[in-house]
């Protein structure tokens, strides 16, 4: 079942008063339930696949359908999880409040509920004993799963994480691509994962994309989909 249809996208950035085009008729159709990675060049158009499939970029051409409804704008039920987590974590906030901004902005449970709640969220990623630590408290990879609990306690669809491991040292990647792995057999998620690093595609996705360098023209039939069981 498709849960992500991206037809004949194109997209054009104006740079230095000359058109960059970075898509020009990609079609892509991602399964509900699958860990699809995006690889490629620096360059080539990762982040912008996944911003224009999050609605956070509009294509110049083209469409992107979410659970067979035509995306115009962020839709809900989708969430992203940036590289740069110490720019999407609240440092006068502690773990806790973080965790629970994430289900402020959906709905208004009771306190006690909300509470129990974030607890949920706060062993699903590790977090258990630091609940009232301050960000600056916290490694970079604990920081990294605070930001993850904040967007899963939302309980999105999809779940966009675009290289969310490279600004950590390479002991603790082992240990949140593990915890992503946990996390996608737990929870009745999709998840489109960027990276450059094609170990770690291979290692955590049951579906791999291949964009070609840009500005080339990448259509559907020079994107590589290799499908493991
Ligand atoms: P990747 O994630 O694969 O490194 P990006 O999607 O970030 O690639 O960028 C693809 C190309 O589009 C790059 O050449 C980049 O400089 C350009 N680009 C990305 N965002 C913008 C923007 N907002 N304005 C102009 N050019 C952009
Ligand atoms: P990444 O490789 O993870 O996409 P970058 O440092 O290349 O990160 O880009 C950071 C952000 O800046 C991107 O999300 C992109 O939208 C934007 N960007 C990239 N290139 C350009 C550009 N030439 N002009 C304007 N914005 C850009």
């Amino acid at each position: 079942e498709t849960i992500i249809e991206v037809r004949g996208i194109r997209k054009v950035y104006a740079v230095n008063q000359t058109a960059l085009t970075v898509f020009d008729g990609l079609s892509y159709k991602i399964g509900r339930g699958s860990f699809l990675s995006i690889i490629g060049p620096s360059g080539c158009g990762k982040s912008t696949l996944l911003k224009l499939i999050s609605g956070l970029e509009t294509p110049s051409g083209g469409e992107v359908f979410f659970n067979g409804r035509r995306i115009d704008g962020p839709p809900k039920g989708m969430i992203y999880v940036f590289q740069q987590y110490t720019k999407s974590i609240f440092p006068w906030r502690t773990v806790l409040q973080n965790i629970r901004f994430g289900l402020d902005s959906q709905k208004s449970l009771p306190a006690r509920e909300a509470h129990e709640k974030c607890m949920e969220y706060v062993k699903l990623v590790g977090l258990q004993g630091y609940e009232n630590y301050y960000p600056y408290q916290l490694s970079g990879g604990m920081q990294q799963r605070v930001v993850i609990a904040r967007a899963l306690i939302c309980e999105p669809d999809v779940l966009l994480m675009d290289e969310p491991f490279s600004a950590v040292d390479a002991m603790t990647r082992a240990i949140l691509q593990e915890l992503i792995l946990k996390i996608w057999s737990t929870l009745p998620i999709t998840v489109l994962f960027v990276t450059h690093d094609v170990d770690e595609a291979v290692f955590l996705s049951n579906r791999i994309v291949s964009l070609g360098r840009a500005p080339a023209t990448v259509r559907e039939d020079v994107a590589i989909d290799l499908a493991y069981p």
